[in-house]
């Protein structure tokens, strides 16, 4: 700076704090004393010249001197009287400094007005923080006190006893017990962090909940301080503590509501189970054509009723979230056919075909909600043959994508009945809605059947919707997204066999729907299917010199029964020469079955089951006889000569126990009966019973505890004990099972249910019974309980048993010889290994005994015993051997 003394004097006039720009300007005013420094040196070399001129720069320079200050002083005047703008010309003359001067003015004009901004930006941030009713304070890094607000002072006052002012630390007036914690969550924002904690406080007499946000200040990249924010929450609080018990409330009254459901349905199920019952006992006797007009009439009101119930049950458990579904493998084809299964009735009666085809690519064996898969096609079937009088109902399964191994696949119901009206479309999937009152008069329903079917739909994943045109029919769709499931494809799903391969078929029927299909099927297993449309055609094809292994011949065609094609056909070729099977969806007469049993080598009844279809071809190609779909059923032989049981019913409603005793009279048990628990028990101590029906519902002792009690009785074999429940809630089945019984049926209980558990039960207790008396009380070899199990998993043949057994003889030779191997090397890991692995395997298929010696094995390995290894491999080997004998009983050939 060439003039200090300028400088100094501005310095002093402005005070301090000179901005930049004002500084800048000082050193455009230094050039121009620059400028002035460089004349008086020009001066001091003229001195060399003479006295008058050096006097004469002097007084120069003293002028200039008088004229700085003179200028300073107009400065300060003009500054002073805020009139910078005003005639700054008149008053400095030099051009230069009035440059400087008027910029100087301008910057001075623009500092007092950013001064006043500041001050309003102040006042009104002041006034902000003031005025609301939360506390806001800031502290620097030191945790000195930057700003705060009166809210805050006055509440740490209350609190810590201390009226807190800006410059002090705040951590010097806490109360000892909060001070950890408050440094803490401070030295946590200083060091960067920006969170939200929650606190109560104790003031004037009552909790008040508040929220602190605590955020760091950033200056530059530097946290320079910590400023925080208070919330009063209270009325939150206690907002959020109103929904959570309006919330819990909700919960127990939906919770009382299932109950309720759960206990009216059983209620209503109980006497419903009598008037089913006794209708279906009372259809056997010999009835004029009136009554049996009547008796129909009631079972028909009782099934819609029971119809109804359980729509309206399903329909709230789907609606209360209580709906949960299972996650298991199971095979798609099954599920149609099953659902076929109980609809084929409904289309026989209206001479109806019902058809289905899957598509190849779709996987056979999925992993899903079985039970509800079913009751979704059973739903959108039974509505396609309620809605249609003529035609077919035809179900297409396809699949549509494949995203991270979940496959999308849509099935397609279509009909061939009355069509629904373009605007009642979006309706149909409503609850309660139907399209028009007239058809629910005339069909039936309570228009909840397409809005269950929505949301389970929905529940996997999916969407439903329908095509439909008046008059010509409807198609409904709906798809599903679910894993593929492991388990190999059955055989008759896929593959060639031997046995088919390149042998001829006939197929006669006159739907093409149903040609296309089994041309299909036979195709997949090799065989060469031949199609005619009409008798006449397939007496054409017969006559021909084409040589068919088999004709499959449907009994209902126009121009020509099946029956009398068969008859004409049998005049060309024995049944030697081309076996024939009849497709029949009609129940034959006596005279027309014997008929058929002459010129036919096997019926099938439609729908067609694809196993069946597959295990009645290879039967007769390979000349054995099938086991399902045979045409010689033997009839009406009493169950209980096959399985002859002792039965003992415990039930305490009279009308249904009575209803019940009259059912295994009908096919041949006389039952004994109890009215509860207690007398279950006790009837136990006098005989013995291979079979209790238990419910599970009856006073003085229910079905759970009475089944605790006779599995404590000492009978010489257990009985299998099948609760009888009126509930038709989630998990029943599980809680039964659970609670030590063997199976469950729920009311009412139909003839054709306990068909079904003696069937299932008798061939066990049956075996069991031998096996216990072969082996004079011994423990079994092979329980007959656990491959009934298996068996399960295969409700159409018994290709699971076989596989399982199959896989037994293989898999075992390896590790008994591991085992004997380890023995004798005192290899203890490995003994233990493969004795653990074959005990696996032993229990999988019930072999007791044989793995109880793998588990004594296992343990001699792992704890490193070597006593009685020898006798323990010997027995081992004994048991195996028998293992292998009677597992070879259970192979289903
Ligand atoms: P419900 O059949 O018990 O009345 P749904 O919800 O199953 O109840 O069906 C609702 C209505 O949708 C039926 O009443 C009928 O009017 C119509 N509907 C359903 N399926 C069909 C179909 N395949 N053809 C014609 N109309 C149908």
């Amino acid at each position: 700076m060439y003039n200090e003394l300028l400088k100094n004097q501005i310095n002093k006039f402005l005070g301090k704090n000179i901005s930049p720009e004002v500084r800048a300007l000082l050193d455009a005013i230094d050039l121009s004393y620059k400028n002035f420094i460089t004349d008086r040196l020009l001066l001091e070399e003229s001195m060399q010249k003479s006295a008058e001129e050096i006097l004469e720069a002097n007084r120069k320079l003293k002028e200039e001197s008088v004229r700085q200050k003179d200028i300073i002083d107009k400065m300060k005047r003009l500054y002073s009287l805020n009139l910078f703008d005003g005639d700054l010309q008149n008053e400095i003359e030099d051009e230069d400094l009035f440059y400087v001067f008027e910029k100087l003015a301008e910057l001075i004009n623009w500092q007092r007005e950013a001064t006043l901004k500041l001050q309003k930006n102040e006042a009104n941030l002041t006034g902000l923080i003031e005025n609301t009713n939360e506390s806001i304070w800031s502290i620097d890094s030191n945790y000195n006190i930057l700003t705060l607000n009166s809210v805050f002072q006055k509440s740490f006052h209350q609190l810590n006893g201390h009226l807190l002012q800006v410059g002090e630390c705040i951590l010097s007036y806490l109360d000892a017990a909060w001070l950890d914690e408050w440094k803490n969550y401070y030295d946590k924002t200083l060091s960067g962090s920006r969170f939200t904690i929650e606190k109560v406080f104790h003031l004037n007499k009552e909790n008040r909940f508040y929220e602190f946000n605590f955020s760091p200040i950033v200056t530059g990249n530097k946290v320079t301080g910590a400023a925080i924010f208070t919330r009063d929450i209270t009325a939150r609080k206690y907002f959020e503590k109103e929904i959570l018990e309006a919330k819990d409330t909700a919960i127990a009254a939906t919770r009382a509501k299932s109950e309720f459901l759960a206990m009216m349905s059983h209620e209503i199920r109980t006497p419903l189970n009598g008037i089913i019952g006794v209708t279906g006992l009372l259809n056997e006797t010999e009835l004029s054509g009136e009554q049996k007009e009547y008796i129909d009439i009631i079972h028909l009101s009782g099934d819609s009723l029971l119809t109804i119930i359980n729509d309206i049950l399903d329909f709230s458990k789907i609606e209360s979230g209580k709906l949960e579904l299972e996650e298991a493998p199971f095979d798609l084809r099954s599920v149609i056919e099953e659902a076929f299964d109980l609809l084929a009735h409904k289309a026989l009666e209206k001479n109806m075909d019902i058809l289905y085809f899957i598509d190849p690519g779709v996987p056979a064996g999925i992993v899903g909600d079985i039970t509800r898969l079913r009751q979704i096609i059973v739903n959108l079937v039974n509505n396609a043959i309620k809605f249609t009088d003529y035609g077919e109902v035809f179900v297409s399964v396809s699949q549509l994508n494949v995203e991270d191994e979940i496959h999308e696949l849509q099935f397609a119901v279509k009909d061939t009945g009355i069509g629904i009206p373009d605007d009642k479309k979006a309706r149909l999937f409503n609850a309660f809605s139907q399209v028009d009152s007239s058809t629910t008069r005339k069909f039936g329903g309570t228009g909840l059947g397409l809005a269950i079917c929505r949301r389970l739909v929905q529940l996997m994943n999916g969407k439903i919707w329908v095509e439909s045109k008046l008059g010509e029919g409807s198609t409904f769709f709906f798809t599903l997204k679910v894993p593929v499931s492991d388990a190999a494809p059955r055989v008759y799903v896929k593959g060639k066999l031997t046995e088919l391969v390149n042998k001829k078929i006939l197929l006669v029927d006159d739907n093409p729907t149903n040609i296309r299909i089994l041309e299909h099927q036979c195709k997949q297993w090799g065989m060469i299917p031949q199609s005619a449309q009409s008798p006449k055609d397939a007496l054409q094809l017969i006559r021909s010199e084409y040589k068919f292994d088999l004709a499959l011949i449907d009994m209902v065609m126009p121009e020509m029964t099946g029956l009398e094609l068969g008859t004409e056909i049998r005049k060309y070729l024995d049944i030697k020469n081309l076996p024939a099977i009849m497709l029949t969806s009609a129940t034959l007469s006596g005279e027309a079955e014997r008929h058929v049993a002459q010129l036919f080598n096997a019926t099938l009844s439609k729908p067609i089951k694809q196993n069946q279809l597959f295990d009645v071809v290879t039967s007769i190609l390979a000349n054995r006889t099938p086991s399902t779909g045979t045409l010689i059923e033997k009839k009406n032989i009493k169950l209980s000569e096959n399985y002859p049981l002792r039965i003992l019913l415990a039930e305490d409603n009279n009308i249904n126990r009575k209803l019940a005793l009259s059912m295994f009279e009908k096919i041949g048990y006389a039952a004994d009966a109890v009215g509860n628990g207690l007398e279950a028990v006790d009837a136990f101590e006098h005989k013995q019973y291979d079979l209790v029906f238990m419910d599970v519902q009856m006073p003085e002792m229910d079905g759970f505890e009475a089944t605790k009690n006779i599995h404590k009785t000492k009978t010489k074999t257990q009985p299998v004990i099948i609760a009888m429940t009126a509930n038709a809630m989630p998990g029943d089945r599980e809680k039964c099972i659970n609670e030590g019984m063997d199976d469950y049926i729920s009311k009412p209980i139909l003839l054709k249910d306990i068909k079904e558990i003696i069937l299932k039960w008798g061939r066990v207790i049956v075996e069991k019974r031998k096996n216990a008396k072969m082996q004079n009380e011994e423990p079994l070899i092979i329980d007959p309980k656990a491959i009934a199990n298996i068996r399960e998993l295969d409700d159409d043949d018994d290709s699971v048993v076989n596989t399982m057994i199959d896989m037994f003889y293989e898999d075992t030779p390896s590790h008994i010889a591991k085992i004997k191997k380890a023995v004798l090397e005192k290899n203890f890991e490995d003994l233990s290994f493969f004795a653990h692995g074959l005990k696996g395997i032993c229990l999988n298929l019930g072999a007791k005994p044989l793995g109880e010696v793998c588990l004594a094995l296992e343990i001699k390995g792992r704890t490193k015993d070597d006593s009685g290894l020898t006798g323990a491999t010997q027995k081992m080997e004994e048991l195996y051997k028998k293992t292998c004998d009677e597992l070879c009983k259970y192979k289903v050939l």
